[in-house]
């Protein structure tokens, strides 16, 4: 069940980035799937590396556990050599897809325009994306974090309708809580995912704002999940490290569920 205007159903997804082979990922989703099949209230999935898509697709089959691409290119094909598009995301099972991860703005660097096109090309294939924003540890110092976050949402929903029913998911991931340790505490991420939702109410209308579902990301583990998602405004994590071991991704999925 998908999240409603009264009550957004948490939404959990473990980003697993360049880990785990075809063996290893279909291992660690069968755990994740047999730890999580009676957890009722939350939503949850996974992004596999590329070459597993389709090995987790049939692994997560009867289930309700949705798949995610990590990344994707504008386009339906074409000559992009290392490239994959959304209807080949599509056809390998995924429902959804990460688009402008902060390794992908910061590594790769991926701008807004890039990222909108990204987002066209997912809304387009009826992919949800899952659009990640968030600012570093200089911006947030330089009390530009509001200005940043706004910025790169405007900026990667500028291809796509503004009013009405648009199926997205917003990911704040501060850059300096990625992978470090460091969390956002629950009020400071809160704030943020407050002028996210305004934003949104003013981009889509309140209805599709409040229905919206906003992760937070960030060195969400299984001790910390239940606090930040007790959160008003916070629906759900994207979880990287702690993901990848399916009893601590399990773990935070329990939390999520309360
Ligand atoms: C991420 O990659 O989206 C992420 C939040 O990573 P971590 O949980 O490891 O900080």
């Amino acid at each position: 069940m998908w999240g409603s205007m009264s009550e957004r159903t948490p939404f959990i997804v473990g980003n697993w980035k360049m880990y785990k082979t075809v063996a290893e990922a279909r291992g660690a989703l069968t755990v994740f799937r047999d730890a999580v099949r009676n957890i009722d209230g939350v939503d949850c999935g996974v992004a596999p590396p590329f070459p597993a898509l389709e090995t987790c697709a049939a692994t997560i089959t009867g289930s309700d556990i949705a798949l995610a691409g990590q990344n994707l290119y504008p386009g339906d094909e074409g000559a992009f050599t290392g490239e994959v598009s959304a209807p080949m995301l599509k056809a390998a099972g995924a429902t959804h897809v990460i688009i402008g991860h902060s390794e992908r703005r910061h590594l790769f660097g991926e701008d807004d325009t890039l990222i909108a096109r990204k987002v066209k090309s997912a809304v387009d294939q009826n992919l949800i994306p899952i659009l990640c924003v968030g600012e570093t540890q200089e911006q947030r110092e330089a009390d530009e974090t509001a200005e940043v976050v706004t910025a790169q949402l405007g900026g990667g929903l500028t291809k796509v309708k503004s009013a009405g029913q648009l199926d997205l998911v917003v990911a704040y991931e501060p850059v300096w809580a990625i992978g470090t340790g460091l969390t956002a505490t629950p009020a400071q991420a809160q704030e943020v995912h407050g002028l996210i939702r305004d934003f949104l109410g003013d981009f889509l209308g309140a209805t599709s704002a409040q229905e919206t579902r906003i992760q937070y990301g960030g060195s969400v583990k299984p001790s910390n999940a239940a606090e930040l998602l007790a959160e008003r405004d916070i629906d759900g994590a994207l979880v990287g490290g702690a993901s990848l071991d399916p009893s601590s991704f399990a773990a935070i999925v329990e939390a999520a569920a309360g």
